[in-house]
């Protein structure tokens, strides 16, 4: 058997769970030659999406897709779909971990939040289990704290007269607390409280930030405790597959010819939808500024946010939804896409200055390391809760305000992106993000305080 250390990789559904495994599983072959196998759960064929990301890693990145799991109707939500695709899924994964087993020296198994449940098959294998968290210190401060919370609160979380006070981190009201613990008698609530009880089980957590974005929260976090795992913050982690150079999407070209940093990305992620209305007052808001805007249009959805979290492709052209007129008065001030445009690239491009964003970590992430401030405009998962650590904690982002029935109307749009783009907050807001950009930089070079973290657990490993 091959004696190099071999680590299993467990992301649940979603590209935003996807990309920062992959480039976690890139760091370890490059900086440590260790080896990976990513086990993909499915509800279908693969989206494109997810194919082209995977056959484009090393050959020492492996990946499996799972045979499809059914999804039983009326599961209340995009949450409650992901932790049931995976727990489905697990005697696959257990025939999987039994294989991986047979033929290397796996060392961990790592899931992420919504695969808890794996960490039992990874104990009956004998595979030590980890936790990847991908999303911010902060978040997961929150969620090892939850389950004290839930035993001292006895109220819906957004009805606490004081916001929730998290070691190291900036204070955060209960509404703006993670989607499934809104509501506490849905049974997402219970399923996660049951699988952030379980985190402490892990032989360690891995959370992707850095100690300069976060320290206070990180440096709690690193509180040695009993039946406390350590905490090894190695991020900034963010997709670095560039689309083929021959073929350059028109969106890019498009930018190719904008000044330097006047044009606005307006973008929800992989899966996020606006409602019919709000993507009208969205449009009208942008068209008012007069800044130039390159958006990622997605059909709406009235039900709900994460509409499209599965399959980021719309189902209906989205353009159809767009205000009578808008696409023909906006020419030469913005430029649409339909669904996906290639982000990091966008990011990277010297004429963006400024990103309108739903907060998806990843999509934080990317902007910190390219240096681009922030409109934080969150809808779901733990958007809120990163939005009020950009806004309020780092201020990095300037965050517009609903009205009464939860609509940011034109108005407030176009007063937001105007300071963003020209005003003194949007100054001040550039020059904080462009000293986390200047940190991000160094946190992986050699001696950086991610790299060290995560030499530190390849020796664990190694040894
Ligand atoms: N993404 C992209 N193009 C798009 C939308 C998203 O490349 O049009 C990528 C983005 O760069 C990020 C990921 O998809 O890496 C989205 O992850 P995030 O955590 O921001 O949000 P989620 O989709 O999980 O809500």
């Amino acid at each position: 058997m091959d004696q190099t250390p071999h680590v299993a990789l467990l992301p649940s559904p979603g590209m935003g769970h996807l990309i920062p495994l992959v480039e976690f599983a890139k760091h370890l072959v490059h900086r440590h030659h260790i080896s990976s196998t990513l086990i993909i759960p499915t509800t279908g064929p693969p989206p494109e999406t997810q194919i082209s990301v995977l056959e484009s890693l090393p050959e020492n990145i492996n990946h499996v897709f799972l045979p499809p799991v059914d999804l039983p109707e009326h599961l209340p939500n995009i949450e409650a779909q992901i932790f049931i695709t995976v727990s489905l899924s697990l005697p696959f994964i257990r025939d999987t971990l039994k294989l991986l087993t047979s033929k290397n020296r796996l060392v961990a198994l790592f899931v992420d939040i919504f695969g808890l449940d794996a960490h039992d098959v990874a104990k009956e294998t004998g595979v030590p289990p980890y936790l990847f968290f991908p999303s911010n210190a902060m978040a997961l401060s929150f969620y090892l704290h939850l389950p004290k919370l839930d035993k001292m609160v006895t109220c819906e979380y957004r009805d606490l007269p004081e916001p929730v006070k998290l070691p190291g981190c900036v204070p955060v009201h209960g509404r703006d607390l993670p989607d499934p613990v809104q509501d506490r008698s849905d049974i997402t609530y219970k399923k996660l409280l049951e699988n952030v009880t379980r985190f402490t089980s892990s032989e360690g957590i891995i959370v992707n930030s850095f100690l300069e974005l976060e320290e206070g929260a990180i440096k709690a976090l690193q509180v040695e405790e009993s039946g406390k795992p350590p905490v090894y913050p190695i991020g900034p982690l963010i997709q670095t597959g560039l689309t083929d150079g021959s073929d350059r999407p028109k969106s890019l070209k498009w930018l190719d010819d904008q000044p330097s940093k006047s044009v606005l990305f307006v973008s929800f992620g992989s899966g996020g939808t606006l409602s019919n209305e709000q993507i009208k007052e969205l449009a009208l808001g942008l068209e008012m500024s007069g800044q130039k805007f390159l958006w990622v249009v997605r059909s709406p959805s009235n039900k709900s946010a994460d509409a499209a979290f599965f399959n980021a492709e719309s189902q209906t052209d989205p353009f159809g939804f767009l205000p009578k007129g808008f696409l023909e008065r906006t020419k030469g001030q913005g430029f649409v896409v339909s669904s996906w445009a290639p982000q990091i690239e966008v990011l990277r491009h010297g004429s963006t200055g400024g990103f309108l964003t739903h907060c998806g970590w990843n999509s934080t992430l990317e902007s910190v390391v390219h240096g681009v401030p922030l409109i934080a405009w969150p809808l779901y998962a733990e958007q809120k809760l990163n939005a009020v650590m950009l806004n309020e904690g780092l201020y990095v982002a300037l965050r517009p305000k609903a009205n009464e029935i939860g609509i940011v109307e034109r108005e407030e749009i176009a007063r937001v992106v105007k300071e963003l783009m020209e005003g003194e907050e949007g100054k001040k807001v550039c020059e904080k993000m462009k000293s986390l950009q200047e940190a991000a930089g160094n946190v992986l070079n050699e001696d950086g305080s991610s790299a060290n973290a995560l030499a530190e657990l390849a020796f664990r490993w190694k040894n």
